[in-house]
């Protein structure tokens, strides 16, 4: 075959962004020279060559239907020049070189109902995973906990009252997403799985199950004459990371997962390295559809971070200054037993090296 009849590959990867880009965000690729911040919502980009480009940016919801969409994209052609991208926490973001048309679009889409907002010293979207869509060992439901808390926080979305910017983060299982935010709040399984034995010879990948623990707490076991499973609950830390590979490991329990608030997650920074998260609540009820529990201990968390911050402190900088005693103090959180660690087998067992386990 010449080389002419051969077709070109199909790509499935992501496809090149530059194709997508405002074209004077792509002639000016690498050479801006500073931005500013307008407006609650809006910022401008000055390029060395003088051009300019202001970005207006909207909160949407995580999972968008096609009628929604729609009239995100309509009003992007009608009021923005044609081009729109998507944020990592589900803002819409909108492209114009003309200041004359940012308030006209913050306009339409205030008309249409979304908000905008989410710039500099505000409290952006909460980032947050919609595991059971997509994904198979989600223990709640992230997206409603984030509407909950989203629509009692939109004051704090659509102005720049915080110290400096405040992300949130949320997730739907104990183990993988919602890590590294300002305030996290995930879920907590407090009980071991309880095994279905009658379907796991069915139904579960018993090798990858027992690979799949983290403190080798499951052990392959006959039961009723049946190959099976049994968990060592003295080992099991409840981390719910059996449930994918073995369905009848089920560890959602509408009483005993919960929720945990944990803060001061950071990637580093011009200023410094990243900071891990530390729980500063536990035990909250998993509670629909409003989630009020969790939501009212975020909001103190707040208050507390924007009375005693000082300016462009983030949250773990203003803990680390304060101290964690005071932390506790000023928000009126309990300290309780269980804020230590202090489970022995982690040094052993856990993944605290730079070795790759599966
Ligand atoms: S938080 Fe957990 S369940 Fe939710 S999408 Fe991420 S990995 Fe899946
Ligand atoms: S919940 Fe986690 S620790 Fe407990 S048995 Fe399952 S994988 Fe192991």
């Amino acid at each position: 075959m010449s080389m002419a009849d051969m077709r070109e590959p199909i790509e499935s990867g992501c496809p090149d962004g530059f194709q997508y880009m405002h074209p004077t965000m792509r002639k000016n690729f690498g050479q801006w020279k500073f931005h500013d911040d307008p407006q609650p919502g809006v910022l401008r980009h000055v390029a060395f060559s003088g051009d300019e480009v202001y970005t207006i940016k909207a909160g949407t919801q995580r999972i968008l239907d096609v009628f929604t969409l729609r009239t995100l994209c309509d009003i992007g052609d009608k009021f923005a020049d044609g081009f729109i991208r998507f944020t990592i926490r589900s803002n819409i973001e909108y492209i114009v070189t003309e200041e004359a048309k940012v308030q006209p679009l913050i306009d339409a889409l205030t008309d249409a109902g979304f908000i905008v907002g989410g710039t500099k010293n505000s409290v952006t979207s909460l980032s947050h995973t919609q595991g059971w869509l997509h994904c198979d060992i989600p223990g709640t439901d992230a997206s409603g906990v984030v509407k909950s808390m989203m629509d009692e926080l939109i004051d704090e979305f659509t102005a720049w009252n915080m110290p400096n910017r405040v992300h949130i983060t949320t997730s739907c299982c104990q183990i993988n997403c919602g890590g590294q935010g300002d305030i996290a709040i995930n879920v907590q399984h407090t009980k071991p799985p309880k095994i279905d034995h009658n379907l796991v010879s069915n139904v579960c990948e018993r090798p990858s199950v027992v690979a799949r623990c983290p403190v080798a707490a499951i052990r392959p076991a006959m039961v009723n004459g049946k190959p099976s499973l049994e968990v060592d609950e003295k080992k099991c830390i409840c981390c719910g990371a059996c449930f994918p590979p073995c369905p009848p490991m089920q560890i959602n329990d509408a009483e005993h997962s919960k929720l945990a608030v944990w803060i001061g997650g950071n990637h580093s920074n011009a200023r410094g390295k990243p900071t891990f998260q530390k729980l500063v609540a536990s035990g909250i009820p998993n509670n629909p559809p409003r989630w009020p529990e969790a939501t009212a201990i975020v909001k103190r968390i707040l208050k507390e971070y924007k009375a005693g911050a000082k300016d462009w402190e983030r949250i773990n900088e203003w803990v680390e200054r304060i101290g964690w005693p005071r932390f506790f103090e000023v928000t009126g959180l309990p300290f309780t037993k269980y804020h230590v660690d202090n489970w022995r087998g982690a040094r052993a067992s856990l993944n605290a090296s730079t070795h790759i386990r599966f």
